[in-house]
């Protein structure tokens, strides 16, 4: 029997839901079809008879266009598809978000207070770089203080460091160069460092503390002292004084309108927006409504369905700005001569993802339906309560250090194929699409949607699972499995500008 979704009416394909497969002249039931091939788990089958340039339509949309013709129960396989330009920039299309209202309770989680408002998930110390020359100084620094200064600090959670591949080599002043200095300079200010940044610099670069914002007080300059040894110490002096304040600190109790929610997916599959992305979906519509700010990114990711974002824009002005932000991007792809078709990967294809159209639509599914309320140019920091649209490129590591730069305190974090991803800012709930992987990488998931697609559970019931989740990992409680392996990736500055 074929298990198999059918995800919109308008439809003229069907995504195999079976885990081995399934065999040729298999009944499709309800649909009058019989396959005339074996299909994959993911795979599409067309439920008309396609002709060449025939529009493929999933989601109610179209995700691409059949090369030559695929007979009705046939596979439709990536390589017999092609997409073509179009325009979906239209500012002026209808406003038609629907914000849902739920009834629900007041939500509290408990998290540390800071004295410009925002609530931190976890209490950090952070020792910065400014430049990627002290990058290897501050790694010592950072075994230096948690060995031996930490432990005379409980409520401080951890050091970490903030190192990045800018600073000195750069055009300073160049076209694009604010996007990396705006990132580093408000990674520095997220809630999860409670305002005690230590920032050490060589002395020489382009990028000063000053333009980041750091007092000399929170600064150490290497090339200031006599050698190696007393710039360590004077690290470690420092950053004592900085674990005093942050042990002092305590969680509170705070209502989830504190929360600030980045959103982001890897490694996506055909089930992606089926199951997980909808549960994130489900989810951050919730979070909007209680007044928590959610953030969701990733241009070549949503290009696509950059008509779906501006229906659920109010203000004109607003759309002005996104639009703006999707030629920037589409202009940026232009000048190396790629268009956004270098998207999906191969792993996506492999699991069933035909177009970037067909991932757009999947992806997009993780914002929900709620009003958008800002656009933000990538690192620009959070301003409003409710979704927030910020303009980051896809690229996991990029995306998540763009998203710290906003200030959230907390991602969630879908995949079908898996990924190692994780960063130790804040922590990163793991959600899978499919039950397989979650089996398989049951020491590295937190949370599965994959059993949505068998009807076993449907997206509310799971969205609320993960809210409970969200609120035990930003209270602390929950420790999520890639943190337990303390498996951290290196954070990655968006520049487009030019190194010199
Ligand atoms: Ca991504």
């Amino acid at each position: 029997m074929a298990n198999y979704i059918l995800q919109n009416d308008k439809d003229n394909c069907i995504t195999v839901l079976n885990e081995k497969g399934i065999k040729d002249g298999t009944l499709v039931e309800g649909l009058d079809v019989k396959t005339s091939e074996k299909a994959k788990y993911g795979e599409k089958i067309s439920i008309i008879d396609m002709a060449p340039n025939n529009p493929i339509i999933r989601y109610g949309e179209i995700i691409g266009y059949t090369k030559n013709k695929v007979k009705k129960g046939g596979v439709i396989r990536a390589d017999n598809v092609f997409i073509k330009k179009s325009d979906n920039l239209n500012v002026n299309i209808p406003f038609t978000s629907n914000n849902t209202r739920y009834n629900h309770k007041e939500r509290y989680f408990y998290g540390y207070k800071n004295s410009d408002g925002t609530i931190g998930t976890r209490n950090f110390l952070a020792v910065s770089t400014n430049v990627q020359c002290s990058e290897g100084f501050i790694k010592i620094l950072q075994n230096r203080i948690t060995k031996e200064l930490l432990p005379k600090y409980p409520n401080v959670d951890g050091v970490v460091t903030v190192s990045h591949a800018y600073g000195c080599g750069v055009a300073i002043n160049a076209d694009n160069s604010d996007i990396p200095q705006r990132i580093i300079k408000n990674i520095l200010t997220n809630p999860n460092f409670g305002n005690q940044v230590l920032l050490v610099s060589l002395g020489c670069e382009k990028l000063t503390p000053d333009m980041l914002g750091i007092e000399s007080s929170e600064n150490i300059i290497i090339q200031q002292k006599n050698n190696l040894d007393k710039s360590l110490k004077e690290g470690l002096r420092k950053a004592e004084s900085k674990l005093k304040i942050l042990n002092k600190r305590q969680r509170t109790k705070q209502h989830i309108s504190k929360l600030r929610v980045g959103v982001q997916c890897g490694g996506s599959d055909a089930l992606s927006g089926i199951t997980a992305n909808p549960v994130i979906g489900y989810v951050s519509d919730r979070l909007s409504e209680y007044g928590a700010s959610v953030v969701f990114s990733e241009v070549t990711e949503i290009r696509d369905a950059a008509h779906i974002i501006l229906s659920r824009i109010r203000s004109e002005d607003l759309r002005k700005k996104f639009v703006q932000e999707m030629r920037w991007y589409d202009e940026y792809l232009e000048k190396s001569s790629v268009d956004r078709s270098a998207n999906p990967a191969p792993g996506n294809k492999a699991g069933g993802l035909l177009t970037i159209i067909d991932k757009a639509m999947g992806s997009v599914a993780k914002s929900g339906s709620a009003e958008i309320v800002d656009v933000l140019r990538p690192g620009e920091k959070i301003k409003k309560e409710g979704l927030t649209f910020a303009a980051t490129p896809a690229s996991d590591f990029v995306c998540g250090t763009c998203q710290l730069a906003s200030g959230i305190n907390l991602m969630l974090f879908s995949t079908g194929r898996g990924t190692t991803y994780n960063l130790e800012y804040f922590p990163v709930i793991k959600i899978s699409t499919n039950t397989n992987l979650y089996k398989k990488w049951n020491d590295l998931i937190d949370f599965d949607t994959g059993c949505i697609a068998f009807g076993v559970e449907d997206v509310q019931s799971c969205g609320e699972q993960l809210l409970d989740l969200i609120i035990s990992s930003a209270s602390g409680e929950y420790t999520t499995k890639a943190d337990k392996y303390k498996l951290y990736n290196s954070l990655s500055v968006f520049n487009p500008a030019p190194i010199t």
